[in-house]
């Protein structure tokens, strides 16, 4: 579905010259490249589905895990995790990584997406600079889904940390985990079904 979205929705702005350029840069540049624009793009469609309300209601299901642990990246609303991928996915195509590139990314993306909602604590190395401010880690992530005041709306960034700084959107703590996570006033069913429909169905 993705796959078809992306070339109905995007294929008319494909622009072979700009493909050829930023699929015949060096290996590394591309690797760089790919990261940095997907996470801008997953940075403000993530934003968007805190700010705008209507969006929310799709997202809350993400945010409703009260412990983490390496599955918690995968409770999502369908709708979310098929709009996130398109947007990324589409401007992706546009920009036309090579394959390779795309390869080493989907496993970079794929591992962080598990790993940084994993229920581990990295060596300490991990959680100082320059390091905190470079990659997301569990710990930056984690802080993401508190329920605690000063992480509300905070952390969005997927890859690269700098982002949330560049934005003025990180969380600055003097504790690495926070010590409560879900939403806030904890409103969502605990069935997949209920969270799917949750988004037509919730008063609030
Ligand atoms: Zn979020
Ligand atoms: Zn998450």
């Amino acid at each position: 579905m993705v796959n078809f979205l992306i070339h109905r929705l995007f294929g008319w702005a494909v622009y072979a010259p700009l493909q050829k350029w930023v699929g015949g840069l060096p290996f590394f540049a591309q690797l760089f490249a790919v990261l940095l624009a997907a996470d801008l793009v997953q940075y403000w469609t993530h934003r968007a589905y805190h700010e705008i309300p209507f969006l929310w209601r799709f997202h809350a299901v993400h945010h409703s895990a009260e412990h983490m642990d390496w599955m918690a990246g995968s409770r999502l609303h369908m709708f979310e995790l098929i709009t996130t991928r398109v947007s990324i996915l589409g401007v992706l195509y546009l920009l036309g990584f090579s394959e390779s590139v795309m390869n080493v990314y989907i496993i970079v993306v794929g591992f962080q997406a598990v790993f940084n909602h994993a229920n581990v604590r990295l060596p300490a190395f991990f959680a100082q600079a320059p390091v905190k401010y470079l990659i997301v880690t569990p710990d930056f992530h984690h802080w993401h889904h508190s329920s605690e005041r000063e992480a509300i709306d905070r952390n969005y960034a997927a890859h690269f940390a700098f982002i949330d700084y560049l934005f003025g959107t990180a969380v600055k703590s003097d504790r690495r985990f926070p010590g409560k996570y879900g939403v806030l006033g904890d409103y969502m069913p605990a069935s997949f079904i209920k969270q799917q429909l949750f988004p037509f169905t919730w008063k609030g």
